[in-house]
């Protein structure tokens, strides 16, 4: 569809997963028809098509518990209403670390569930009966128990998970937490979006002008049409500052490349029923001593003979009859640059599976031999040094943004559609919503607090 002298009441800059949250959350919450959705790919296919697709309600502070908690309730009343169609999961994430008594994680655990802490956090010693834990019998989400169960007793986890290696010492395992399919959510809002009247445009927004109501330059093809507007959020993803710079703004956020990689468990060394698992513990790999002289040589792969930061993940991927595993580690913190080639690393498929052999040493039998077919992809983390999100008002007035969801945007689209919704039609936001906005750098209390923090929930 041409654009050409049209006017909306909201120009949408970009169609990934919180372009179409947001243009979602105005349909719905506000019965906003007019509105265009911009961009010259196809929707949901850049960062949003990398996604893990997991999601938690595990942050070290509260206001992102009680964000991705309002996620994760909107996803559900999607689930509910859609038949699943969102194929919402909730096995847990299970925390794994060998250290006995983590008292900072569980501190962790009480600041990010404030107030609840004592309700909704269970500890399991070598005193509590076994029974007071109740393992995720099936898959689905309402079935899933709330809270946290803390295992601390070696035996009860040998129990539960006997793919784990025998000195894990302690297992926080997240209830609500699990899996959704991004693509299906994003998928079932455009339908939605476009019921009740909106646009998808193909093209590049390269010019904003302020002139009355915004005029938007699209680039598709040969042509350029200008699209009026009388608001316009910026949900460009990795191009969050490109959009930014078109207004004459900045905006304070930078892009870091991570990488997954998929394979066939044809050996099933991955339990099907295994919640997400991340060791949280860091390690330096086990390479062979010629291994370890060639890597580090060279100033490029020296990094991998030293010790690096845990995080590594593995999660049984697709259905519980199917045999696919996935792998990620979000080691890399260097910022790079989307716009030139991804710098995916042939090494890392390597890297992560030698490091997740740790945790679980059935994989032990894929080292040097991936299955043929597996899947090594990236995208990047847009995020703030503080790793939270930007939604809210920018300073050009009319302009919002929604975005720098680094590795959590498909499981808090729903929120921050939701969020950007109020913000646009001056509705009541959530009342942690003005900390997501950046209004939080006018608050230095608050960014001391964020940075004294020792984690910023990094997955
Ligand atoms: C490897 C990896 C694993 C992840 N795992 C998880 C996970 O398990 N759980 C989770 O919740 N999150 C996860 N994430 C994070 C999640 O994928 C992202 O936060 C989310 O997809 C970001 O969505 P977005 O809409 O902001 O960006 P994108 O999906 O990148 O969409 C932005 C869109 O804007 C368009 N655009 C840019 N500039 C313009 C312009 N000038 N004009 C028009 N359109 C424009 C682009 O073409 C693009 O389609 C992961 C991310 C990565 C990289």
């Amino acid at each position: 569809m041409s654009a050409s002298g049209d006017h909306v009441e909201v120009a949408v800059i970009g169609a990934g997963n919180i372009g179409l949250a947001v243009a979602y959350y105005l349909v719905r919450k506000y019965g906003v028809s007019r509105i265009a959705l911009i961009d010259p790919r196809d929707p949901m296919s850049l960062t949003s098509a990398q996604s893990g697709e997991n999601y938690r309600n595990w942050w070290p502070h509260p206001v992102m518990t009680a964000y991705t908690d309002d996620s994760i309730r909107l996803m559900e009343e999607i689930a509910r209403e859609s038949g699943n169609r969102i194929n919402m999961t909730r096995r847990g994430y299970a925390l794994v670390t060998r250290r006995s008594d983590p008292a900072d994680l569980v501190e962790d655990l009480y600041r990010g569930y404030a107030g609840q802490g004592e309700r909704v956090i269970r500890i399991h010693d070598s005193g509590s009966p076994h029974a007071a834990y109740r393992p995720a019998v099936s898959a689905a989400w309402e079935d899933a128990p709330e809270g946290v169960d803390v295992l601390c007793d070696q035996e009860l986890i040998r129990k539960t998970f006997p793919a784990y290696a025998r000195d894990v010492a302690t297992v926080l395992h997240i209830r609500r937490a699990g899996s959704i399919s991004g693509q299906q959510l994003g998928q079932f809002m455009l339908e939605a979006v476009r019921s009740a009247g909106g646009w998808l445009i193909r093209g590049e927004v390269v010019g904003a002008e302020r002139a009355g109501p915004f005029a938007l330059s699209i680039a598709s093809g040969d042509e350029t049409v200008r699209l009026c507007a009388e608001r316009v959020v910026n949900a460009a993803g990795p191009f969050l500052k490109d959009v930014a710079r078109l207004l004459g703004e900045d905006l304070p956020v930078s892009c870091v490349y991570q990488q997954k990689v998929a394979f066939e468990d044809r050996e099933g060394a991955v339990p099907r029923n295994l919640p997400f698992t991340i060791d949280l513990d860091g390690q330096e790999l086990d390479w062979t001593d010629e291994e370890r002289a060639i890597l580090a040589e060279d100033p490029a792969t020296a990094r991998l003979t030293q010790f690096i930061a845990g995080g590594i993940h593995c999660r049984p991927d697709g259905a519980e009859s199917g045999k696919w595993v996935k792998l990620g580690w979000a080691f890399n913190e260097r910022a790079g640059d989307p716009h030139g080639p991804e710098p995916a690393d042939d090494h890392f498929p390597d890297i992560v599976l030698r490091a997740a052999c740790r945790l679980q040493p059935a994989l032990r039998a894929y080292v040097g031999r991936l299955p043929r077919g597996a899947h090594h992809y990236g995208g990047y983390y847009t995020m703030t040094g503080e790793n939270w999100p930007l939604i809210g008002p920018m300073a050009t007035p009319g302009v919002f943004v929604a975005g720098a969801l680094s590795g959590f945007g498909t499981m808090a689209a729903c929120a921050t559609g939701s969020i950007c919704a109020d913000w646009i039609m001056g509705g009541q936001p959530a009342p942690y919503a003005r900390m997501l906005s950046l209004d939080r750098y006018r608050d230095p209390e608050l960014m001391a607090e964020l940075a004294g923090l020792q984690s910023r929930g990094v997955l």
